[in-house]
C-alpha cells in the first residue's frame, strides 16, 4: 500500500499534508481517540477542552495547568514520521504542512512551512487582553491557576479549545492551499474535528494514512492503515532518497522540562 501512496505522491506537483495527533504517538504523546487515546481511557477528560467549562470552573483550570506542566511535548523528540516530512519538504516533495497538533514537533524536526491550525502549547495567551508569553515563563511562576499580570484575566495555552474559533486567516490560507494542491495527504487524524476535517472533502485527490477508519475514507484515492512512522519513512526513501534523513533540533535550554 505504501508503494501505491509513493506513486501517487511522486506524480503530484503540489502536495499538502494534514497531520493529527496520530503522528506524535510514536514520540510518546497520546492521541485523543485512538485505542490508547486520552479520551478513550478517560471519557470525562473531554470537558477540560471546552472553553466555557475552562473559563467558568477554577478547579478545571487548576487541573488543566497541572496537566500542562506534565505534558509530553516538553520532553518528546520528533520521530521518523516527523523527520520524513521535513525531508520531503527539503527535497521539494511537500509544499505545505497543515497540522492540528500543538506539540511543535514538526518544527523541531526541521519543517519550515507549517500552519498550526489549533495553535501551540509552547505559548500562553490571556483570554481577556490577548497578550502572549512563552509557556515556560508562566510555568516558572509555579501558580495553580496563574492570572494575567497585565489585566488579571484568565490564562490558557494558546491552543484552540472546543467552542473557540480558529484563526480565520490561518484557516483561509489552509483551505486555499488544499484547493490549489493536487494531493492532500491526511496523516494520523480521525478527521472528526471540524472545520479542519472538512478540508479532506475539498481535496482534489486524497490519501489517508491512519490506523482506523475515518468519515472521509470513501473519498480517498489511497488508504494506508500501517504505522505512520514506517509508511512515511518508506515514502521518504522512495521520493527523497535513502541519504536524505535529517536530524532534529534540541529545544532551547529555557524550555519547560
Ligand atoms: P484523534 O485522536 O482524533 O485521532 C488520531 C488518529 O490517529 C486515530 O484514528 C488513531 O487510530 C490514529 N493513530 C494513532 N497513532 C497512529 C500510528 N502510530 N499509526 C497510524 N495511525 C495512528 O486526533 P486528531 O484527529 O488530531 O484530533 C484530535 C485533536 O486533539 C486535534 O485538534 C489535535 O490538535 C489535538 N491533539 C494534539 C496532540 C499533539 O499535539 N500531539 C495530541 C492529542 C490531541
Amino acid at each position: 500500500m505504501s508503494s501505491e501512496l509513493a506513486t501517487l505522491w511522486s506524480g503530484a506537483d503540489r502536495v499538502v499534508v494534514l497531520t493529527g495527533a496520530g503522528i506524535s504517538t510514536d514520540s510518546g504523546i497520546p492521541d485523543f481517540r485512538g485505542p490508547d487515546g486520552l479520551w478513550t481511557r478517560m471519557p470525562g477528560a473531554e470537558a477540560m477542552f471546552d472553553i466555557a467549562v475552562y473559563m467558568n470552573d477554577p478547579e478545571i483550570r487548576r487541573q488543566a495547568w497541572a496537566n500542562r506542566r506534565e505534558h509530553g511535548a516538553w520532553t518528546a523528540q520528533p520521530n521518523r514520521g516527523h523527520l520524513a516530512l521535513a525531508d520531503l519538504e527539503r527535497t521539494g516533495h511537500l509544499e505545505l504542512l497543515l497540522t492540528q497538533n500543538i506539540d511543535g514537533l514538526h518544527q523541531r524536526a526541521g519543517s519550515h512551512d507549517v500552519l498550526e491550525l489549533h495553535g501551540t502549547i509552547w505559548e500562553v495567551a490571556c483570554m481577556s487582553c490577548g497578550e502572549r508569553w512563552p509557556t515556560a515563563e508562566i510555568l516558572a511562576r509555579d501558580e495553580a491557576d496563574p492570572p494575567c499580570v497585565l489585566c488579571g484575566g484568565v490564562l490558557k495555552s494558546a491552543t484552540i479549545s472546543f467552542g473557540q474559533a480558529l484563526d480565520a486567516r490561518v484557516l483561509r490560507a489552509a483551505a486555499e492551499s488544499v484547493s490549489d494542491s493536487d494531493l492532500l495527504v491526511a496523516i494520523g487524524t480521525s478527521l472528526q474535528v471540524n472545520p479542519v476535517a472538512r478540508m479532506a472533502g475539498m481535496a482534489n485527490h486524497l490519501a489517508i494514512i491512519n490506523a482506523e477508519p475515518t468519515p472521509y475514507d470513501d473519498f480517498a484515492d489511497v488508504i494506508v492503515r500501517d504505522s505512520i512512522s514506517d509508511v512515511l519513512d518508506e515514502v521518504r526513501r522512495s521520493l527523497a532518497g535513502p541519504d536524505a534523513a535529517g536530524s532534529w533540533h534540541d529545544p532551547p535550554a529555557d524550555w519547560p522540562r
